[in-house]
């Protein structure tokens, strides 16, 4: 397939109108490109609208102004410790990358105006007994927003079945989170957690002309020209295909309604699994990808976090935090509990041990339990419909109509009985976990909000399910950057994935609630800002004189960037092995093309080479790029007071400074190449046909430089709007 010669139509292609979709476009959109998003379902939204909004970040500047300290150090040795039962499956740059960017991500997104933070106060690290654990003060969530600011899109949005809608942490924490979910209908349109989260990204995404959204476009093809490369993506829509052309942005969840990924990825037949996220969240990420040769990370299925949850008699999935309240337990077939049972983290790698495997296993309950808190959208006290809950005068009674070990599960239940009475569970420390009681339990229950006797008749149980929540782990393998790689482990050009549909290679074998939506928001981030050329912070110290930031994407420099990216960028990769040695950019008034950076980003980041080389002095006052995120970097000499201020502390003006960068015509540029590997060129002679002037032009400067042509060639070239730009190649090696 050919492509369009329009320039216009370079565009980021985000599949998935998720969170990590809707930040991708928003970002590619405030650093100056155009964006389509194309969304399979009728609704935005995707698993973050159902969720319960939770992002977990360590050290950020929204716990900090509420006054809790923590340190990135903390953050990471936690991460570490939660991971080492396999830390083999831990991508170390990933985690490090997500880590330190995160803090960065969540201001920049605030101060883009998508956001309002604030911090889920005393809501516990999962693990409060690992190293660098924090009781409170890493799970950030979205202050509320009116679901009107949407207009005519509210209806667009997906709004959570599993929490009432309004619903605040700190009502979940008075009433506990039950005692929300069975309180009368909302008043008004308040959207809180996961829906008011995307909400409010969707609402600032809006704002921006050059974000496109499709909805009921299911992707279905990746688009690729004759040499195989990704440039563009089919989705399927009443009306017919559409294609859109540029880079492309997976950002399609995990694979829960796809029954033969979780099979092979998860292990589990339909009759033990069931998933809370939409039914459009269906891997198609991971085949798109693995029709270009993506590759896919597997994560063990003992390390996925699953909920219980039950099947409703219409066949739907229900799941809520019955099983971990006061006069619940749960045990497998033999009538034994065998684990934690209000805690996933532990009941998942119990349950689906190889080598000791509990499944099926089932929810007891007694009466107290049902009077007190109902299931599902069964009130408290209620009638359960037919077909939902088996009932029994006695333990043994419901153990035989369930299928399980009678005498043993009476004996279960008075062991458990016993100790639940006194707040204990010496077995298998129902509890103890901090996150589980806050998030869980019942506040009203004395002396623990998840224990309590299970002794009063009549008896009920049912079936439990695996329930997905949109986090498969297994996934599309990216790097710590985003981008898709493939079997080899080499980049896959302009193909990235963003949020779940990425393998989980972050956090390894450990997982913590809000990690899923924080890497989702961190690397919409790093590929929005990699796709408009900034350079993040987190990938240079502010203030290093040798990673000056990029900015703004104007025409006159799209010429040098094209001739950058036609010849190296796509190649990136190849080029760096060939012999690239350093590829540098040198920006000292700070406006210029931003896809000009990626060579030296890419480069840089994969430690093949020094950061980038700087060797142009600064221009005073002129004026230079102002961006939240940018480096703070200065030239040598170069005014401060030239300056517009920098970062809004107030955040959420929404106008974002870079909208109103001006055109700015020089740019130097510095590319480095060893003269070792000149030969590296050659290969590179790809370039699209209306790149020919660009190709020729660096082909030259190649030819003149292996002719020792002198150890620099400058080069030149005309913008459409007259300014001339200058870059230059040179030796080394
Ligand atoms: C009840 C519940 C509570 C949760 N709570 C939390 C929490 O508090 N914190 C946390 O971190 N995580 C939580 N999660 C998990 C989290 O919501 C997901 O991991 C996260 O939403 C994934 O975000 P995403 O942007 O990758 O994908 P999603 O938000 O799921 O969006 C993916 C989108 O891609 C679309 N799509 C799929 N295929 C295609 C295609 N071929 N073409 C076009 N579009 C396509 C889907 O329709 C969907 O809209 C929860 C999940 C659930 C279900």
């Amino acid at each position: 397939m050919t492509r369009p010669n329009d320039p216009a139509d370079d565009r980021v292609v985000v599949v998935g109108g998720g969170l990590s979709g809707i930040a991708t476009a928003l970002g590619a959109a405030l650093h100056g490109r155009s964006a389509t998003v194309f969304e399979a379902a009728g609704l935005l939204g995707g698993a973050a609208a159902y969720s319960g909004g939770q992002v977990w970040v360590g050290a950020s500047h929204v716990a900090a102004r509420e006054g809790i300290e923590d340190d990135l150090d903390r953050a990471e040795r936690y991460v570490r410790d939660i991971a080492r039962r396999h830390p083999e499956l831990l991508d170390d740059q990933a985690m490090r990358r997500w880590l330190a960017t995160a803090p960065e991500a969540i201001r920049y997104w605030e101060q883009a105006g998508a956001v309002s933070w604030t911090v889920i106060r005393g809501l516990a690290d999962y693990h409060a007994e690992a190293d660098g654990a924090l009781a409170s003060g890493r799970y950030l969530t979205s202050r509320p927003f009116q679901g009107s600011a949407l207009g005519p899109w509210r209806a667009r949005l997906r709004v959570s079945p599993y929490f009432r809608t309004g619903t605040t942490y700190e009502d979940m924490f008075a009433r506990g989170r039950r005692g929300t979910t069975t309180a009368g209908p909302p008043g008004g349109d308040v959207l809180t957690l996961g829906a008011g989260l995307v909400a409010q990204f969707l609402a600032r995404a809006l704002r921006e002309e050059g974000v496109e959204i499709q909805l009921q476009a299911r992707v279905t093809e990746l688009l690729r020209d004759s040499a195989g490369q990704v440039v563009g993506a089919r989705a399927e829509t009443a009306a017919g295909p559409v294609e859109r052309f540029g880079p492309v942005v997976l950002a399609t969840s995990s694979f829960d309604w796809n029954p033969a990924l979780v099979r092979d990825l998860l292990g589990l037949s339909p009759e033990d699994f069931g998933s809370l996220a939409p039914d459009s969240v269906r891997g198609d990420g991971i085949m798109l990808a693995r029709a270009v040769g993506g590759a896919v990370a597997r994560i063990p299925a003992t390390c996925v976090p699953m909920v219980p949850g039950w099947r409703l008699p219409d066949g739907t999935v229900a799941n809520g935090p019955e099983y971990a309240m006061p006069h619940a337990m749960i045990v497998d077939g033999s009538g034994r509990r065998f684990c934690n049972d209000s805690y996933w983290v532990d009941l998942v790698p119990r349950a689906l041990d190889p080598a000791d495997r509990h499944l099926p296993f089932f929810l007891v309950v007694d009466e107290q339990h049902h009077r007190k808190y109902g299931l599902g959208s069964v009130p408290p006290g209620a009638e359960y419909p037919a077909g939902l809950m088996t009932t029994a005068p006695t333990l043994r009674e419901l153990g035989r109509a369930l299928g399980v070990d009678g005498q043993q599960l009476e004996a279960t239940a008075a062991r458990f009985s016993e100790h639940a009475e006194r707040g204990e569970d010496p077995d298998f420390g129902r509890g103890s976990i901090g996150f589980v009681n806050q998030f869980s339990g019942d506040p009203a229950h004395r002396p623990n909000p998840v224990l309590g006797p299970v002794s009063e008749p009549p008896f009920h149980g049912l079936r439990l399910l695996l329930v997905g929540t949109g986090i498969g782990c297994s996934g599309v393998h990216a790097d710590a950057d985003g981008h898709v790689l493939d079997e080899s482990g080499a980049v896959i050009p302009r193909l990235y994935a963003v949020g779940s549909c990425a393998a989980t290679t972050t956090f390894g074998s450990g997982y913590n609630s809000g990690m899923a939506l924080s890497r989702g928001l961190t690397l919409a981030y790093l590929v929005a800002a990699e796709l408009g050329g900034y350079l993040p912070e987190s990938h240079g110290s502010a203030g290093d004189p040798r990673l000056v930031q990029m900015a703004d994407g104007q025409e006159g420099g799209h010429h040098l960037s094209r001739l950058l990216h036609g010849q190296l960028v796509r190649r990136h990769d190849e080029v760096i092995q060939a012999g690239v040695a350093r590829i540098g950019a040198v920006q000292p008034v700070g406006v210029c093309d931003p896809r000009t950076i990626s060579p030296v980003h890419q480069a840089h980041r994969r430690g093949l080479v020094e950061p980038a080389v700087l060797l142009h002095p600064a221009v005073p006052g002129r004026p230079r790029c102002h961006h939240p995120h940018m480096n703070r970097a200065r030239m040598p000499g170069q005014d401060d007071r030239a300056d517009p201020p920098q970062d809004d502390p107030a955040g959420g003006s929404g106008e974002l400074p870079e909208r109103g960068l001006r055109r700015q015509p020089e740019l130097v540029l510095v590319v480095e190449i060893d003269t070792r590997h000149l030969q590296a060129e050659q290969r590179l002679g790809l370039g699209r046909a209306d790149q020919q002037p660009e190709r020729e032009r660096l082909s030259e400067l190649v030819a003149g430089l292996r002719r020792g042509d002198g150890h620099r060639q400058l080069f030149g070239h005309r913008g459409r709007d007259g300014p001339v730009h200058e870059g230059h190649v040179q030796l080394t090696g």
